[in-house]
């Protein structure tokens, strides 16, 4: 298998490569028409180098153009290439002849289209050829997309994950989003430390979404409700006086892997309704009420980038209540067209599986629909809301539990509120039978939360309408079962179920390491693409020495690429002979960022101190945005920024460490970053990572990883052996018996390396110029109630490292541990995850 990176340093820039006469884009589209005045069987009319020729001739008016219209031909000539594929697909399930799956997040993470869409449809050599043409070539076009931000880390990236394996499973699954104006912000460094700029990623143009304004929804806000009875006891609410806000679909195409389906990510955008803002609110006043458009056009104008943890702002509840509406109307009227208003069958033919609880106002928008739209009484309502909702909890972390304000809800959703006080109504009287006079019971798992200003619990309403709740790893679900969720766990057990997250090996394999996967197709086949399990075969090949060069020459040629991609990035200089220790994923507490930072501070006083025994030459690279209100994220990349500066400036340090701050960490930067690291950092604090997919990404490439018994790493040890992973720390349960006690002073006086390290921080070495900026820092470290345990874990952490660092200076095993582990990886294939969704969740009878 070749892909884009094997032919990237073809030298393209002469014409007479290509063969034509002239290297005018323009002037060769003309050339490509005119040898094939009524193409041919070889070259049909919609094959892509037509088509491109074509997008080049009629629809670019100049002779110069930017490489940005000609990535827009070359996108625009793919996307033709899914047309005929993609109705199909489309008329086959507009048949039902199966249930459909709706994919509800407010995140999809896609990164970049073009190398993937290409990869599926098995078109990257005739691209590759078709833009030697044009004195181009494919990585070069690639560089050009503007990666599709619109999320905000691994939640985001595995509904992009979950979505490429639904098509490449043949499964009819469609996405439902938002298509955010802005998505997540660009991360610049600026004296250390992060600024955020808006990522206007639509700027020129989006060629993979087509709009499709004849599948429009209007969704209300605001206005009251009205009970009217029609006849004797059969009540019938209406919402009245609402300002309704047009619901506007963009279709992107989600190719399968080589097996023509092609599936839809429907994003929603939020235009004004004319009527509305024109006559009723601003009669009299044209500008004024034409300017108001831009109210209801702000509710898809940007992404929150907050990653596990909320903010509780009105704008974001509207979000969520645009994208739930606007999706359950679509899927309705669908169904309808079908089956007309029979819903006897609506959930044998449909499931939603809710992204975390962001979109499960779903629930209620359900209810309404069926109540008050199609005349359905309670009971039906409720029986087909429940069989056809399922929820995905991703997190135990308090401040990422959603709770809305009940007055906030009242004044925007006064219908939605209404429905959910009638659904606990009806849910604690299930809850009072099972315990009969337990007050306790009641409070605690009332869907309304009292006290002071009353909140809807979100998760709580998820679970009560959902006939699946599951987590994302072994012990996350265990964890929700045993904690968070035990009352409703004890109500109804059979609910409840682990689904382990995983990642497409397509994008995270095939794709971003194609030297590796050809290595790999050479030994295996390619039947891997397809079932990562087939990966085992590798470990027939650990002794075979000529093979474990290969591996090791693969990496070191990744590794190359990466010193190139962080000189470019970051202005440091790395060494591809030195280890490479990646630890990339969004900054927060929970992750530790901050505990690796330390042990990087306690080999540079190592360094300084002349023990450079047993040192294993490495080269540290952090990267990761912090939500912009999280000061204590902020400080630390702050943090980061002044050691690596220190450390690179010191020419007696560089020899053995040498650090950078990657700026903006994206699905792109992963997919260069991760075919070129020795060592995966996953160093959460137990009990705290629900799953993480970002240490697959890096398993399945080969790295080694040094991390706790948090999340997937549990799975990911038990599948690879523990002497090929390097475990430290606390695991959760003793993570929860030492926080009884915990005194971090004295740990670190009873340590000599954190204690020298602590030193170092607070005489202000990191800091001479900003005196006092890291305190809040070091506070944290000696605080008893640290949550994250930093202390506890350090010299465990460092001892680990200590091995790591013996292991590397031994390359024939570490080679032969990285290849155990790319072996070992084909459970995290999110084929496997889906495969489980499928059987386990959307199909089960
Ligand atoms: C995979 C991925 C993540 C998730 O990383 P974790 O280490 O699991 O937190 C976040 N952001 C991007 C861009 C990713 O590709």
């Amino acid at each position: 298998m070749t892909t884009a990176k094997d032919n990237a340093n073809v030298d393209n820039t002469n014409a007479s490569v290509s063969g034509r006469k002239s290297n005018n884009h323009m002037n060769v589209a003309a050339e490509i028409l005119a040898d094939h005045p009524n193409c041919s069987l070889s070259e049909p009319c919609d094959g892509l180098s037509i088509s491109l020729a074509r997008h080049i001739h009629y629809e670019l008016c100049r002779d110069e153009h930017d490489k940005h219209e000609l990535f827009n031909a070359l996108a625009l000539s793919v996307k033709e290439q899914m047309l005929e594929n993609w109705r199909q697909t489309r008329l086959k399930d507009n048949q039902y002849p199966q249930k459909q799956i709706a994919y509800l997040s407010l995140e999809f993470l896609m990164g970049r289209a073009l190398g993937n869409a290409l990869l599926s449809l098995d078109m990257t050599e005739e691209a590759q050829k078709i833009l030697t043409e044009y004195s181009t070539n494919l990585e070069d076009m690639e560089q050009v997309e503007h990666d599709a931000g619109l999320g905000n880390g691994g939640l985001g990236r595995l509904a992009a994950c979950f979505l490429d394996s639904c098509a490449s499973l043949d499964l009819p699954v469609t996405g439902y989003g938002i298509r955010y104006q802005y998505g997540m912000f660009v991360q610049k460094i600026i004296d250390g430390y992060q600024v955020e700029r808006p990522d206007r990623w639509l700027r020129n143009g989006n060629p993979w979404e087509v709009r499709i304004s004849n599948h429009s929804v209007s969704v209300p806000f605001y206005g009251h409700t009205e009970t009217h009875v029609n006849k004797p006891g059969n009540r019938h609410h209406v919402w009245v006086n609402t300002q309704n806000v047009l619901a506007i679909p963009y279709d992107m195409p989600i190719p399968g892997f080589k097996n023509k389906r092609i599936n839809t990510l429907r994003l929603w955008k939020a235009e004004a309704n004319d009527e509305f803002d024109l006559s009723e609110f601003n009669e009299g006043d044209y500008t004024e009420a034409v300017a108001t458009k831009n109210l209801a056009e702000q509710i898809t104008m940007v992404l929150y980038p907050n990653d596990a943890s909320v903010n509780g702002k009105e704008l974001r509840l509207k979000q969520q209540y645009f994208l739930s509406s606007a999706s359950l109307q679509d899927l309705l009227a669908r169904y309808v067209r079908k089956f007309g208003k029979d819903f006897s069958q609506f959930s044998t033919y449909n499931v939603m599986q809710l992204n975390d609880t962001h979109p499960s106002i779903a629930v209620p928008e359900l209810m309404r629909l069926l109540l008050d739209q199609y005349g359905l009484g309670w009971d039906e309502a409720w029986k087909i809301t429940t069989q056809c909702m399922a929820y995905t909890n991703h997190t135990l972390l308090p401040e990422a539990l959603e709770r809305w304000s009940v007055p906030m809800m009242k004044n925007m959703l006064p219908r939605i509120v209404e429905i959910i006080l009638e659904i606990n109504a009806r849910f604690l009287e299930v809850v009072a039978h099972k315990w009969p006079e337990d007050i306790q019971k009641l409070t605690e798992m009332s869907i309304i939360e009292e006290g002071g200003e009353q909140h809807i619990r979100m998760a709580y309403l998820a679970i009560v309408a959902s006939f699946s709740v599951n987590g994302v790893a072994g012990l996350h679900t265990q964890l929700l079962k045993e904690g968070l969720f035990n009352n409703f766990y004890q109500l109804w057990p059979n609910k409840f179920n682990n689904k382990t997250n995983g990642v497409t090996p397509r994008r995270w394999l095939a794709f971003c390491n194609p030297k590796l996967a050809s290595l790999i197709s050479r030994q295996l086949g390619d039947k891997w693409i397809n079932d990562l399990s087939l990966l085992t075969g590798l470990n027939a090949f650990i002794n075979d020495k000529a093979f474990v060069k290969d591996w090791a020459q693969i990496k070191y040629e990744n590794k190359q690429a990466l010193t190139k991609f962080v000189k470019q990035q970051c202005g440091v200089e790395f060494d591809p002979k030195m280890m490479f220790d990646v630890q990339v994923k969004r900054i927060h507490e929970y992750k530790r960022q901050l505990l690796n930072i330390l042990h990087v501070i306690h080999l540079y006083r190592r360094i300084l101190n002349g023990d450079t025994q047993n040192i294993a030459p490495r080269c540290v690279l952090i990267g990761g945005k912090a939500a912009p209100g999280y000061a204590m994220a902020k400080q630390i990349i702050k943090l980061a920024n002044n050691v690596a500066h220190m450390i690179n400036s010191d020419p007696k340090v560089t020899p053995y460490l040498r650090m950078a701050f990657l700026p903006n960490y994206n699905v792109s930067a992963m997919e260069k970053i991760c075919p070129g690291t020795d060592l995966s950092e996953q160093i959460s604090t137990a009990g705290k990572e629900a799953s993480g997919t970002g240490n697959m990404k890096f398993m399945m490439n080969g790295a080694l990883t040094i991390g706790t018994l948090d999340g997937a790493n549990i799975e990911m040890l038990e599948e690879v052996g523990k002497e090929n992973f390097f475990l430290f720390g606390l695991d959760a349960s003793q993570v929860s018996q030492t926080r009884i006690n915990y005194n971090p002073q004295q740990i670190i006086e009873q340590s000599k390396a954190l204690s020298g390290v602590m030193n170092m921080l607070k005489s202000g070495h990191f800091n001479l110029e900003e005196p006092g900026i890291f305190d809040h820092i070091i506070n944290s470290i000696v605080d008893p109630h640290d949550q994250w345990m930093t202390a506890a874990d350090f010299d465990s952490y460092c001892l680990t490292q200590d091995l790591v660092a013996k292991t590397y200076l031994d390359q024939d095993s570490w080679q032969q541990m990285s290849i155990k582990n790319t072996a070992a990886s084909g459970r995290f294939s999110s084929d496997n995850t889906i495969a489980g969704y499928r059987d386990e969740i959307w199909m089960k009878k």
